[in-house]
């Protein structure tokens, strides 16, 4: 039987690429000002993927990221008040409600029953622990950990550290690169919550999943139980 099931947050238990399309869009009406159409989310994907190494994850990465592309798409005559019109949907990203996915209070309820859990999230500090607080989901955690970056490294540490057996640890999640693969690679067990809404460096289908009896994906919430059950019995 597993001991630890673990769970991603952005994206798996609450929405939150959602916030960025929408600052997105925000961003390509002002360039409409410039006469700039939409700016090419392929480019801009890429230079947020490079500024990871200086900043990290999180909405602090990602507006400096725009600020930093819509200087370079203008020719540098963005005008100051639309620099600011950028800052300001960071903030309002920064302290937008907590919206939980439906089925998120159920499935915690009845899998904290059986299993010890651990929530395992990515980004911002000062966020991710506003998040947290204001999600209402802490009492099912065994654990909770804010970490720079999900690679295999860091699941190695967290489990060290509570003496978590990567045979007997599930993990939950809507990113393949994060949630998933240094999961399987380190022999441990997943199941994949393919969300329509991930960022692409997440979830690149190039990523690939290696076949494995340790694996399956689902859609939504509601067929984690069933998934879990199969994967259990494999186990045992
Ligand atoms: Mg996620």
């Amino acid at each position: 039987m597993f001991e630890w099931i673990g769970f991603d947050a952005d994206d798996t238990l609450w929405r939150n690429e959602e916030y960025y399309l929408e600052v997105r869009e925000k961003l390509s009406l002002i360039l409409e000002k410039y006469d700039l159409g939409n700016v090419d989310s392929q480019q801009m994907d890429e230079l947020e993927v490079e500024n990871i190494q200086y900043y990290g994850y999180g909405v602090m990465s990602f507006v400096l990221s725009l600020i930093e592309q819509v200087i370079q798409v203008t020719n540098e005559r963005i005008h100051p008040a639309d620099i600011l019109a950028l800052l300001n949907s960071a903030k309002e990203m920064l302290s937008a409600n907590v919206e939980l996915y439906d089925g998120v209070h159920n499935i915690l309820k009845e899998i904290s029953t059986r299993y010890s859990l651990l929530l395992i999230t990515k980004g911002d500090l000062f966020h991710q622990q506003r998040k947290i607080k204001a999600s209402g989901l802490e009492d099912y955690f065994q654990a909770i950990e804010v970490v720079s970056e999900k690679d295999s490294q860091t699941y190695l540490d967290i489990f060290d550290h509570h003496q978590i057996s990567v045979k007997k640890f599930l993990m939950i999640g809507n990113s393949l690169r994060s949630d998933i693969l240094p999961i399987l690679d380190l022999g441990g067990w997943a199941i994949h919550l393919a969300r329509h809404v991930t960022w692409s460096h997440e979830d690149d289908p190039g990523l690939g999943v290696i076949p494995s009896q340790r694996y399956l994906e689902v859609e939504s919430i509601d067929q984690i139980l069933n998934a879990l059950d199969q994967l259990e019995r494999k186990l045992a």
